[in-house]
């Protein structure tokens, strides 16, 4: 059974005195533990049709369906609930600058009801699932680009969500930490039977990791499919 399901989005901007149709009735339907790629150029829709799944953001058509529920009819409350258990990694890590790596990592956690004590170590235990606790003490400029996207995804994993977003997340880094990050997302994937949604304009980024890949091109989904329909033989 699909762990997220999207029926019939379109997405319209009004814009001058035109309306862009941002996204045009995609339809997908995402498995849990699936690595999703969903690739195309720059302005196909891909970031306004995930926006839909990680912010909620209203379509002005169709159906989200988020384990099952309909989200379109959440309340605040509820939506806030199914936002915390999807993480988002994006190009530019958005780390804090002034706090260290452990707080940035930490920050997800201040709205539960932990002490300090049970949050830090919390906050080690996720930067030793990216490899990092030996810097936890470290400012986000000490690190390296793969690093801090390390941290960025020890932090996106802090409240355990079932869904991991990884918005362009590699495309400012070299070819060989994009590698590492991608492995590293591919294992914790398996480790968590986490869904992974990888927005990439790298086709290689999909083939070196994901099971199904979704292109969009001009607001529409022109293909989907696992790998192997897509491609053909490897
Ligand atoms: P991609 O992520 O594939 O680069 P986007 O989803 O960002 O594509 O953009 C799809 C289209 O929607 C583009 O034409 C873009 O200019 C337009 N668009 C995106 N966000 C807005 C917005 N907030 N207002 C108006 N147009 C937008
Ligand atoms: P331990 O058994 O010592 O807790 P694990 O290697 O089993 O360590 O990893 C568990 C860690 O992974 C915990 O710190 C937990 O918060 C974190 N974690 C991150 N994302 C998830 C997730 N989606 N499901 C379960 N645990 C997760």
């Amino acid at each position: 059974k699909p762990i997220i399901q999207l029926r019939h989005i379109n997405v319209d901007f009004p814009h001058q005195n035109n309306v862009i149709h941002a996204v045009k009735d995609a339809s997908l339907n995402i498995d849990p533990g699936d690595i999703y790629g969903i690739v195309g150029y720059s302005g196909a829709g891909k970031s306004t049709l995930v926006r839909v799944i990680d912010r909620l953001q209203k379509p002005s058509s169709g159906q989200v369906i988020i384990n099952g529920q309909d989200v379109l009819q959440f309340n605040h409350r509820q939506m806030r609930a199914v936002r915390k258990k999807i993480g988002v990694i994006f190009q530019h890590y958005n780390l804090m600058t002034s706090r260290t790596i452990l707080n940035n990592v930490e920050f997800p956690l201040l709205d539960q009801k932990l002490s300090r004590k049970e949050r830090q170590q919390r906050a080690h235990k996720l930067l030793k699932l990216v490899g990092l606790d030996s810097k936890s003490s470290f400012y986000p400029d000490q690190l390296s680009g793969g690093q801090k996207q390390r941290v960025a995804i020890a932090r996106a994993l802090a409240n355990q969500p079932k869904i991991l977003i990884s918005d362009e997340a590699t495309s400012a880094l070299d070819p060989r930490n994009t590698q590492e990050i991608l492995h590293l997302l591919k294992d914790l994937s398996k480790k968590f039977h986490l869904t992974v949604l990888l927005i990439t304009h790298e086709m290689d980024a999909v083939k070196a990791i994901c099971n199904k890949v979704a292109f969009m091109d001009a607001g529409q989904i022109i293909e989907h499919g696992t790998l192997f329909d897509v491609f053909g033989k490897p």
